[in-house]
């Protein structure tokens, strides 16, 4: 399936399923040596890293656990734009080792996010693990280690990421065709 249709707009394949699992395999080796002895604890940001975050846990090899949070639209203003509000967190952070497992980092304002509310918990280090980055778009300044694979400022879908719910499901990535 090189082309797909997901309502109004057409997508064409852009990163093989082959491709992205040697990344992920590359980043999961890159943890494994980092963060031996360590107990990291993952925390995955739902929806979109699902696929992502199962494929780079298998690779991983060391002792550690595995947490899932979401973020949910806050009801308020503020200076950069919608806020979202971290939910789900139930592990005690404090002294720990975290690694946010995260599809895309595009902005970066989410990520900025997720950090300054987890860095209220007391953990010993925060760690960005990202499927994706779109440098050209990044407006904050953010230490990501661990990023698979960097890609232009286009809209993607597949591997766990959706447009307007749907196409999460497809194994490889595909980039929007703009006609
Ligand atoms: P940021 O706050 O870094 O601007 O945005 C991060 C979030 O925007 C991601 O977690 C993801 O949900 C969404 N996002 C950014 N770029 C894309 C994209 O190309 N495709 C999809 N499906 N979502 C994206």
């Amino acid at each position: 399936m090189n082309t797909i249709q997901i309502k109004d707009k057409r997508f064409t394949v852009s990163i093989k399923e082959e491709e992205i699992l040697k990344e992920v395999s590359r980043v999961a080796d890159e943890i494994n040596r980092d963060l031996a002895g360590k107990n990291p604890l993952f925390l995955s940001v739902l929806n979109g890293s699902f696929m992502f975050t199962a494929d780079l846990m298998k690779r991983i090899t060391i002792p550690c656990e595995i947490s899932f949070v979401k973020l949910a639209s806050y009801q308020g203003v503020s200076s950069t734009g919608a806020v979202k509000e971290v939910i789900g967190i139930n592990e005690d952070l404090s002294g720990r080792t975290v690694v946010i497992v995260e599809d895309i980092v595009d902005t970066g304002l989410t990520m900025q996010r997720l950090l300054d509310t987890l860095g209220t918990r007391g953990p010993k280090e925060i760690h960005i693990a990202t499927l994706l980055v779109k440098p050209e778009k990044l407006k904050v300044d953010l230490n990501i280690e661990y990023a698979a694979m960097r890609i232009p400022n286009d809209f993607i879908v597949g591997y766990g990421l959706d447009y307007d719910g749907f196409g999460r499901n497809y194994k490889d990535i595909y980039t929007v065709v703009n006609e």
